[in-house]
């Protein structure tokens, strides 16, 4: 078994023949490791732009790379190719899923396919790594950067955001990290509809309590003092990702603010749910501009 760790440097573009958005891509390095992650090859490429004909600022100054230097760069199409050829049956590694949605992006525009053609078996580094590091959080993402940080791996801020140069820091966290949890666990399939349908599945709050992914149960509450089922005494309100609701506990007669938010992922309904301090101002009706943080 091989790894192939690829890193891709894109740039935002608008295309007007598609009407939208583009994260064109411009740059692929990946190295190639075997089995114990010992590098046996490497690859890099530059992509002439066909999009955005000039990089964005942001994007000069992170990549220090410059239009004069891409337009020697191939076409997307055959770079794809030649990575293909490079990457062979490897599982494939980046550093958290937004290569693989750039990915999609550029084939969705040059093939009308999501499909990527040389993506067989995956496995998200970032994940491996902040679960090893016992720092995994959905809500935060680790950067490759303070990742290597806090593993105290050396890098030069300098050479980073260069394609090449990531891939052979996300490599270096991996190896730092090796035996901490087994690599292979999280190497997933990727040739499947439904790896698809899950990278392009868009998290979004629910809003509707009526909601059929709502589990009902979420909407009851404990009181914080003793313990005991508390009591609804308002109808629930929606402020804007939060339904809340003003809850009374007949038992010690606390009075506090149940709030709760359902976040639908593709594989299930995330519940956050607290108990807030009633807020006094809520009773005022001629406030009414939304006051969560
Ligand atoms: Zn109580």
């Amino acid at each position: 078994m091989s790894y192939v760790i690829l890193d891709l440097e894109w740039n935002g573009a608008y295309s007007k023949s598609a009407h939208r958005f583009v994260n064109e891509i411009i740059e692929f390095g990946a190295v190639k490791t075997d089995e114990d992650l010992a590098v046996t090859d490497t690859f890099s490429a530059l992509i002439s732009p066909r999009i955005g004909k000039r990089l964005s600022g942001r994007v000069k100054e992170l990549t220090k790379l410059t239009n004069e230097a891409l337009s020697d760069g191939a076409d997307f199409g055959s770079v794809v190719q030649s990575f293909g050829e490079f990457a062979g049956d490897s599982v494939i590694m980046t550093w958290g899923t937004s290569d693989i949605h750039a990915l999609i992006d550029n084939c969705l525009y040059y093939y009308k396919d999501r499909k990527i053609p040389f993506l067989h078996r995956y496995c998200d580094m970032q994940e491996y790594c902040e679960r090893a590091m016992n720092r995994f959080d959905e809500g935060c993402q680790m950067g490759l950067g303070l990742c290597a940080e806090r593993l105290g791996v050396e890098f030069s801020e300098d050479d980073q955001h260069r394609a090449g140069a990531d891939a052979l820091l996300s490599l270096k966290c991996l190896k730092a990290l090796r035996g901490a949890l087994p690599l292979d666990r999280f190497v997933q399939d990727a040739d499947s509809e439904a790896f698809y349908d899950r990278m392009t599945f868009k998290n979004h709050y629910i809003t509707d309590l009526g909601s059929p992914d709502i589990d009902r149960s979420a909407l009851k509450f404990n009181c914080d003092v003793c313990g005991k089922r508390a009591r609804r005494i308002k109808s629930w309100r929606l402020h804007n990702r939060n339904f809340t609701a003003d809850f009374i506990c007949k038992n010690c007669g606390r009075a506090f603010t149940g709030r709760v938010s359902f976040k639908k992922r593709y594989d299930g309904v995330r519940v956050n749910k607290r108990i807030v301090e009633k807020k006094e101002e809520e009773a005022n009706t001629s406030n009414t501009k939304p006051n969560e943080e």
